[in-house]
Formats: C-alpha cells, sequence, structure tokens
C-alpha cells in the first residue's frame, strides 16, 4: 500500500512536469523561426516575407562566389542549428551539394529555384541538359522562389500564415514593378548596343527577360579558367557590334574582363569598363545594393548608364 502511494505521488509530480513543459511550450508563439540560406537574394526574400517572425542569416556575403564555396565549421553550426534552410538549387551551390542533400533528412532544405517550372529553365550554352542555375536575374521567375519561402514557412507555422500571405503579396507587388522599371530602362538603350559582355554567363535570364544580346568569357559557373580563344572571341564581337563597354562582377577577379579591354586596344578599339555589376552575390548589409530591389536597380542603372 505504501509502494502503491508512493507511485501515485511520483505519477502526480510527473504530470505536474508535464503541466510545466507544455505551458513552457506555448510561449512558443513569440519565439522566431531561425532560417539559414547560402545566397543573400534568398535570404532577402526570407526577411521580407517572414517579417519579425524569422531570423535569417546567409552564409555568402558581399564578394562571394556561391559556384566554388565551401562551408566552414561555422557554417554547418548554422546549418545545424536552422529551423528551415533555404538555397538556391540548379547546382548553384556545387561545392555545398553534398551537405545540402545530408541536411534534407533533418529538417526542411528548400532548393527555391527549383520550383521554377522546368520549361521556364535555361540550358547552358553548348550543353544539353544542365540547367543555368541564376534565375534571380528574370523576376518573373523569381517570384516562383518567393512563393516557395511562403509556403515553406506557412507549413512551419501555420498560425502566421495570414500575414506571411500579406507580405508575400507586398514583396512581389514590389518585384513587379522594378520588372516594368527594368523594361522600361533598358528599351531606352539602342538596339544594336544591347549586348552585355561579363565575365561570367549569370545574366542570360536577364537578358532572355529584356531583351539583351548576353555573352560571358566563362560559362555558367566559375570553376573553369577562360581561354585565349574566348577573349578572342569576345574581342571580335566588341569590334564587329562596335560595342563601348564591358562589365566587371563583384563576386569575380577582374583578370578576365581586363584582358578582354586590353585585348580591344590592340585592335584599336576603345571599350571602357561600364560599372560593377552584381551577379552572383549582393552588396553590403545594410546598404542599397545590400536589398534584391537596390542590386537589380543599380544593375539596371550602371547598364543603362554604360551602353545608352
Ligand atoms: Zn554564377
Amino acid at each position: 500500500m505504501k509502494k502503491l502511494l508512493g507511485k501515485l505521488v511520483l505519477l502526480g509530480a510527473i504530470s505536474l512536469g508535464l503541466t510545466a513543459c507544455s505551458s513552457g511550450v506555448s510561449s512558443d508563439e513569440n519565439e522566431t523561426i531561425k532560417v539559414t540560406t547560402t545566397i543573400a537574394q534568398i535570404a532577402d526574400i526570407v526577411e521580407n516575407v517572414g517579417g519579425d517572425k524569422v531570423e535569417v542569416e546567409s552564409l555568402m556575403g558581399p564578394g562571394i562566389d556561391p559556384h566554388l564555396y565551401k562551408a566552414s565549421q561555422g557554417d554547418l553550426k548554422k546549418l545545424n542549428e536552422a529551423d528551415i534552410i533555404f538555397y538556391n538549387g540548379l547546382k548553384l551551390e556545387g561545392r555545398m551539394g553534398e551537405i545540402l542533400s545530408k541536411m534534407k533528412d533533418k529538417k526542411a532544405t528548400v532548393p527555391v529555384a527549383e520550383s521554377v517550372p522546368t520549361d521556364k529553365l535555361l540550358i547552358a550554352e553548348g550543353e544539353t541538359d544542365k540547367k543555368d542555375p541564376h534565375v534571380w536575374f528574370d523576376i518573373s521567375l523569381w517570384v516562383y522562389a518567393v512563393e516557395e519561402v511562403k509556403e515553406t514557412l506557412i507549413k512551419e507555422d501555420k498560425a502566421n500564415a495570414d500575414l506571411y500571405e500579406k507580405n508575400a503579396e507586398a514583396y512581389i507587388k514590389k518585384l513587379e514593378e522594378l520588372d516594368t522599371y527594368a523594361k522600361e530602362q533598358l528599351a531606352t538603350i539602342p538596339e544594336e548596343s544591347r549586348v552585355l559582355v561579363t565575365a561570367h554567363d549569370a545574366f542570360q535570364y536577364f537578358g532572355k527577360a529584356y531583351g539583351m544580346e548576353v555573352t560571358g568569357l566563362q560559362g555558367l559557373s566559375t570553376d573553369a579558367e577562360f581561354g585565349l580563344s574566348d577573349v578572342r572571341s569576345i574581342v571580335d564581337l566588341l569590334v564587329e557590334r562596335n560595342i563601348k563597354a564591358v562589365f566587371v562582377e563583384s563576386s569575380i577577379s577582374e583578370d578576365s574582363i581586363n584582358a578582354v579591354v586590353q585585348g580591344a586596344e590592340s585592335k584599336d578599339h576603345t571599350v571602357v569598363i561600364g560599372g560593377e555589376l552584381y551577379s552572383d552575390a549582393m552588396g553590403a548589409a545594410g546598404t542599397e545594393t545590400g536589398t534584391y530591389l537596390g542590386m537589380f536597380r543599380h544593375n539596371i542603372d550602371t547598364i543603362v548608364k554604360a551602353l545608352k
């Protein structure tokens, strides 16, 4: 009898403990969802859609090349501690593939660019099935990524579904305004001068969406060296079409583009560097170009100013 009583007391204590615990859980409503992203373009979506319900950090800061990026120990910690991981996918984060696929077993790990319908994806020039990962440069496609982030946040946190819907709608409206601005501005460049020469092939989607011919010195990824024949063929194009400017990218060494400028000079054709474009990385956090909208607008204004 005494033993039974003891057991009852113990059970009572456990249930009390459980009650205390569950009341602790209910305060979770005030806790934020921890999100880790690879590139900052995606963190920008999460910040805008998640608002103060999320705490987001991107692993790749300004000037970082995602094609070559390897995760550090600190990054692994951030990936492990996150409630949700968003990355671009389509092999943009070439050297993080294994880590990201391991994370998929543990938590929501979502490749946002892979939500773009396959028939809207571009194939790399000269390739048969290698998809171009740089989808953020066609705003109408980047909207799919925004929807994907929204759906994932709602799945994880149904209580705030209305807020995420409202925030996503407001963000998409701004993206659509930017899309209109891009089309209007780029249309002011004379048609024959609408040629964008950059260090690597990040701007295929941009070219298709906004009516520009695009040539990169390196292919879709930056992990291959550019060759002299690549420089020569671009120099020929510049001379032939009388193109005045080429562009450097914030996340890629200027050497390749400088080789093109010098090559043109040796053929008595003067080409200037039209400015720095943000391709795979954005500007510093807290500055205008540290936001998706700001960096996109910077690119448009830089291109128009140099080629008009
Ligand atoms: Zn790239």
